[in-house]
């Protein structure tokens, strides 16, 4: 495998020599995530069309169903060190369409289902708010950085549609689209890094290789 010596000395000596007396690489790569500074130290997650199913105003916890990889997608940032988090617009609180109980309900089935997340941001207001929180707006983003106690060039953020890009980039985290049938082809060439899948999103944030899965728009 390839490797970058100075990347490993600048975690400090006694991490290198630690690094270079382990003999399985896959040891080697784990150490590595752990200790760089480049690489996410959280990642937070859309909820609806990217963790989990997009079923609009959801509040059967029956009818959560998790997105193809995104389980070993949410293991993988753990195992590498990472925090993670879940930020989601729920207008239809606003709306009159289910409670915050109901979002509760639906959120802690996700936890069921995903682990007990590190941190959640849920923006309850409609679009005619004018919140500081839904997306694209930034505000629960640069909220769950605060509550991690991270700057944003810590975070990752993965979201499914051009709102969640906007909010990311807005936030001054280093985003990454993963489209679903309904993501519209405009939002996904304007997005700056698409992967296929969220596993692929993942293992691309934390990859120290350079021929990284992810797709980087220039
Ligand atoms: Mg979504
Ligand atoms: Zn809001």
């Amino acid at each position: 495998m390839k490797l970058s010596v100075s990347r490993v000395f600048l975690v400090g000596e006694e991490v290198a020599r630690d690094v270079f007396n382990r003999e399985e690489a896959g040891e080697l790569l784990l150490s590595m995530s752990n200790t760089s500074q480049d690489l996410p130290r959280a990642v937070l997650f859309d909820r609806d069309g990217t963790l989990i199913a997009d079923v609009p105003d959801n509040r059967d916890p029956a009818q959560v169903s998790a997105m193809p990889t995104a389980q070993d997608a949410v293991s993988l940032a753990r195992s590498a060190g990472a925090r993670v988090g879940v930020i989601t617009n729920q207008a239809g609180v606003a709306r009159g369409l289910l409670t915050s109980e109901d979002v509760a309900t639906v959120n802690r089935r996700v936890d069921e289902l995903f682990g007990t997340f590190d941190v959640w941001c849920v923006c309850q207001h409609a679009e005619s708010d004018g919140c500081e929180c839904r997306k694209p707006k930034p505000g629960m983003l640069l909220r769950a950085a605060e509550l991690l106690g991270l700057a944003p060039a810590d975070l990752a953020f993965v979201g499914d549609i051009g709102s969640d890009v906007a909010a990311g980039t807005a936030a001054g985290i280093r985003t990454v689209l993963v489209p679903t049938p309904v993501t519209r082809a405009t939002e996904i060439d304007s997005a700056p890094v698409v992967a296929a899948s969220l596993y692929e999103a993942i293992d691309g944030l934390f990859s120290s290789d350079d021929a990284s899965q992810l797709e980087v728009r220039g």
